[in-house]
């Protein structure tokens, strides 16, 4: 399996309650490397794109309200079967369906309040990438 890349975000809600060090830890700790990290506090007009794919869904507005609530963390993370390995360790996007130490089981609140995001295909991880950070800031 080659290198891949993906992009991660710790969500408002973690980054509340101080979970930034032990949601990155659990991503450190599966073999990801972070080689890119900034706090963001996203503007409505950012969330709305970020998350365009979803604009058609009766739970649009909550989601950009809620990304919006605070500052996030946006990452890249790189190492091998990436894009998989984030989504694993990140668990199901219900927390009631997230399996035993995951981070959605252990923090999230709820559906809306699920602590973390991880790209779910090579494209959209590239593109989520791109949205956030230019070429320079990956120090891999
Ligand atoms: P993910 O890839 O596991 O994050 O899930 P999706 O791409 O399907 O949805 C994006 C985000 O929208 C999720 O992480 C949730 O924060 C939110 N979301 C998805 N489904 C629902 C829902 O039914 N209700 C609410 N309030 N939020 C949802
Ligand atoms: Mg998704």
């Amino acid at each position: 399996m080659a290198i891949e890349r993906t992009f991660s975000m710790i969500k408002p809600d973690a980054t509340k309650r101080n979970l930034t060090g032990k949601i990155t830890a659990k991503l450190e700790e599966a073999g990801l490397r972070v080689i890119a990290s900034k706090r963001v506090w996203m503007s409505r007009a950012q969330a709305e794109g970020f998350y365009a794919v979803h604009k058609d869904r009766p739970f649009f507005g909550e989601l950009v309200e809620t990304m919006t609530a605070g500052p996030t963390v946006v990452q890249v993370l790189e190492g091998e079967n990436a894009i998989l390995k984030n989504r694993e360790v990140m668990g199901a996007t219900n927390p009631a369906n997230a399996a035993e130490g995951t981070i959605r089981k252990e923090f999230a609140l709820s559906i809306g309040e699920n602590s973390a995001h991880g790209s779910d295909a090579p494209e959209t991880a590239a593109q989520e990438i791109a949205y956030w950070f230019s070429g320079v800031e990956l120090v891999g």
